[in-house]
C-alpha cells in the first residue's frame, strides 16, 4: 500500500525540507539576479557560478575541441598527400617531418578532452596542442621555401582563427592563441629571405587586427552562451520554488491547522486509496474512532483557548501511540480524532486503541466538572476488517461510531470492539 498517502503529515514535513538539488543557494541567486539585471556586455561569471557554467558547458566544448582535432588532422593529411601528387618529391620530402608534427599533438588532445580535468591541465593541454600544430603549419612552409613559406604562414592564421572563434574556451585562453599564432608569424616572416622586417612588421600588424576581431566575436559569443545559462539557471530555480511552493501548499490542504495531524480530507484519500487499491482483501485493517469524554464541560469550565491547548496534546498522544508510519490519525470532527490501522488484526488494534486510552487518561489533563474522573479521557470505538471481507469504508466507519456510541452509553473511558451483537443491543 502506499505508504506516502498513509502518513501524509509526517512524511510530507518532512520531504519539505529536503531541497530539491536545482533549488539556488541565496547567495548564488542573488548573483544570478544581479548579472541578468546589468548590462548584457558587463556579464562576468566568477567563483562557484563560473564552476556551475563550466560543468555545464563541459560536453559541448571537449566536443568541439575534439571535433577541430579531428578536422586539422584530416586537413594536414589531405593537403599533404594532395602535394604529393602536384609537387616535385624533393619538397614534398621537406614538408614531411614538419607536417607529422600536427597528427600525433592533436591525437593527444583528442584522447585528453575525452573527460575532464582540472581548468589548468585543460588550459596547458589545449594551448600547447595548439602552439605545436601551428608550429607544424608554419614549418611546412618554412622547410620548403619560396612560395609556400607566405603561404603556409597565411594558412597558419586561418588555423588559428577558426579555433578562436569556434572554442568555448575562456578569454584567456582565444588570446593566447591568437598572441602565439602572431608571434609565429612575425618571427618567421623576420626570417623570411623574401621580404623585408618593415613588411613583416607591417603584414603582423594587418593580421593583428583581424586577430582581434576574432577574440572580440568569442568574447560575445561567450558572454551570450553565459547569460542564456543564467537564464536557465534561473527558470529552474523558479521552477523548484514553484515545486516546493505546491508541495507546501498540498502538505496544509492535508493537516489539520491546530494539531497539525491529517484532517478528514487526507484521511478520506487514504481510505479511497487502500480500499481502491483492493489491499484489503488481503491485508485486513482496523479503524478506531476516538472521541473526548465530556469535552464540552472541559470548555465551559476552563475556556476555548484551554480546549484547544488540551487538543493539540491529546493529538500528540495518539500519534505516538501508532505502530509505525503505515498508521495515520486524523481530527475527524471537534474533538473526534480517526486512525487508521492498516494490516492490523483485532488483537494489535486493540493493543493500540488501549494505548491511546491509558496514555491520555496518563496524561492528567485536567476537566474538573467531568462525569468520569476530574481529568481528559477519551472513548473508543472499534472496527475490524477482516481478510476478504468485502465491507466498505463508511460502513467501517459506522461501525466503529457504533461501537463508540456504546463505549460513550457504558461509562466512557473505555474501548468497545464493534460486533454485530453489540449493534443490536445499541
Ligand atoms: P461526550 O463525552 O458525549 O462526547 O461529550 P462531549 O461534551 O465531548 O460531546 P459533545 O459533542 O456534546 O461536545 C463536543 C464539544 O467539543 C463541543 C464543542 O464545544 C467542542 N469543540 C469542538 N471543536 C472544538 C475546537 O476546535 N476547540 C475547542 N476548544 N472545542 C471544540
Ligand atoms: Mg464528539
Ligand atoms: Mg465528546
Amino acid at each position: 500500500m502506499d505508504t506516502e498517502r498513509t502518513t501524509a503529515p509526517i512524511k510530507a514535513v518532512r520531504a519539505s525540507s529536503r531541497k530539491p538539488l536545482q533549488r539556488l543557494s541565496p547567495a548564488i541567486a542573488e548573483q544570478v539576479e544581479r548579472l541578468l539585471g546589468g548590462r548584457t556586455r558587463d556579464i562576468r561569471l566568477h567563483g562557484e557560478l563560473a564552476r556551475l557554467f563550466r560543468e555545464r558547458s563541459w560536453p559541448r566544448t571537449a566536443k568541439i575541441i575534439r571535433a577541430w582535432m579531428v578536422w586539422v588532422i584530416v586537413l594536414d593529411i589531405l593537403t599533404l598527400a594532395l602535394n604529393a601528387i602536384l609537387l616535385p618529391a624533393e619538397t614534398v620530402m621537406s614538408m614531411l617531418w614538419p607536417a607529422s608534427i600536427l597528427p600525433p599533438a592533436a591525437l593527444v588532445a583528442v584522447l585528453v578532452f575525452r573527460r575532464p580535468h582540472a581548468l589548468w591541465l585543460q588550459g596547458v593541454f589545449i594551448l600547447s596542442t595548439v602552439f605545436l600544430i601551428l608550429l607544424s603549419v608554419a614549418l611546412v612552409g618554412v622547410n620548403s621555401g619560396g612560395e609556400f613559406y607566405e603561404r603556409h604562414l597565411t594558412i597558419m592564421l586561418f588555423v588559428a582563427v577558426t579555433a578562436i572563434i569556434i572554442f568555448p574556451v575562456p578569454l584567456g585562453w582565444a588570446m593566447a592563441i591568437g598572441a602565439s599564432a602572431l608571434g609565429l608569424y612575425l618571427v618567421f616572416q623576420l626570417h623570411n629571405p623574401g621580404i623585408e622586417a618593415g613588411s613583416a612588421l607591417a603584414g603582423t600588424l594587418f593580421f593583428a587586427s583581424g586577430v582581434a576581431a576574432t577574440i572580440v566575436a568569442r568574447r560575445t559569443t561567450t558572454i551570450f552562451a553565459q547569460k542564456t545559462f543564467l537564464l536557465e539557471l534561473r527558470d529552474r530555480s523558479r521552477l523548484a520554488e514553484l515545486t516546493d511552493a505546491n508541495s507546501q501548499l498540498e502538505l496544509l490542504a492535508r493537516t489539520d491547522p491546530l494539531t497539525g495531524v491529517a484532517n478528514r480530507r487526507s484521511m478520506m484519500e487514504t481510505l479511497h486509496h487502500f480500499w481502491n487499491e483492493e489491499l484489503k482483501p488481503t491485508s485486513g485493517a482496523a479503524m478506531l474512532m476516538c472521541d473526548l469524554d465530556d469535552f464540552k464541560h472541559l470548555n465551559d469550565n476552563l475556556g476555548h483557548a484551554e480546549g484547544d491547548r488540551c487538543l493539540v496534546k491529546v493529538a500528540g498522544i495518539i500519534q505516538s501511540s501508532m505502530r509505525d508510519e503505515r498508521d495515520q490519525v486524523a481530527r475527524y470532527g471537534g474533538e473526534e480524532f480517526l486512525v487508521f490501522l492498516p494490516g492490523s488484526d483485532e488483537k494489535e488494534a486493540k493493543a493500540v486503541a488501549e494505548r491511546i486510552r491509558s496514555r491520555v487518561e496518563a496524561a492528567s489533563l485536567p476537566n474538573p466538572t467531568s462525569r468520569v474522573v476530574p481529568w481528559v479521557t477519551v472513548s473508543i470505538g472499534m472496527a475490524i476488517l477482516q481478510n476478504g471481507c468485502a465491507v466498505s469504508a463508511e460502513h467501517m466507519q459506522r461501525q466503529a461510531d457504533a461501537a463508540l456510541y456504546l463505549a460513550k452509553k457504558t461509562g466512557r473511558n473505555r474501548v468497545v470492539v464493534h460486533t454485530p451483537e453489540a449493534e443490536q443491543a445499541s
